[in-house]
């Protein structure tokens, strides 16, 4: 085996060291990350806040921190393979740097898949869990949700407009016993009015293209109602 140049064995062997700590930068830097974002969320007060934050940070925050930390695997195992200096063979090197931007690459396409087709329907459900908790009235008694029906009346004209319009959904919790109420407001959703608890909670589940028809599957995240509606294609 061929003797490599100090110099050379010196460079890899600093190389190494930086790889090292650069990996434990981006994962400290992952982890501090993602603890900030929860704590804010435990901060946050009223729902309609806590809602709307996660909603817009929650997958970003995941992927980036996922990505710091596959990052930081990659640059971790090519710290290990470089490990042996062994510089003699030029194939050897180039599969131990090209083995760690493969690992990279596929997870980080796994975990990319994950957050934007499977995620989104499990933060829905967090969302929901957040928005339809229990709420207290200052007496301690339980405080009603209305439906769609019902809440109009508790709601000034505008409001009434920019629910019809699909800008905003407004919640109105009544407290049978004093009449007082708390009004939340959620950016508009996409969601059909359930028929059968009246919230506009009615989400698509999976549509399926059956050549002249499709068939829409629907599902209540409030009462878990299901539906299919079957629509005739253009
Ligand atoms: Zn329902």
């Amino acid at each position: 085996m061929n003797q490599p140049d100090a110099s050379l064995v010196e460079m890899l062997h600093y190389a190494q060291y930086l790889a090292e700590f650069i990996a434990i930068i981006l994962v400290s830097g992952s982890l501090i990350g993602y603890l900030f974002y929860f704590g804010v969320i435990q901060v946050i007060s009223g729902r309609s806040t806590r809602y709307r934050f996660r909603a817009k940070n929650e997958i970003n925050v995941l992927w980036t921190a996922s990505l710091g930390l596959v990052a930081a695997g990659a640059i971790f195992i090519s710290a290990i393979l470089i490990k042996d200096r062994d510089l003699t063979n030029a194939l050897a090197l180039s599969m131990k740097l090209i083995l760690p931007l493969g690992f990279a690459f596929l997870v980080g396409s796994a975990i990319n898949t994950y957050l934007r087709i499977y995620y989104p329907s499990i933060l829905e459900d967090k969302l929901a869990k957040i928005r339809f908790k229990e709420r207290k009235a200052p007496s301690g008694k339980a405080m009603r949700l209305l439906n769609e029906e019902e809440e109009d009346a508790y709601l000034t004209k505008e409001m009434i407009h920019e629910e019809e319009l699909n800008h905003f959904d407004y919640d109105v919790w009544l407290d049978e016993d004093t009449k007082v109420t708390v009004i939340e407001k959620y950016v508009g959703n996409p969601n059909k009015l359930c028929p059968s608890c009246k919230f506009r909670t009615l989400r698509l589940e999976s549509e399926e293209d059956e050549g002249k028809y499709t068939t829409q599957k629907y599902k209540c995240t409030y009462c878990g109602n299901k539906e299919t509606e079957t629509v005739e294609n253009d």
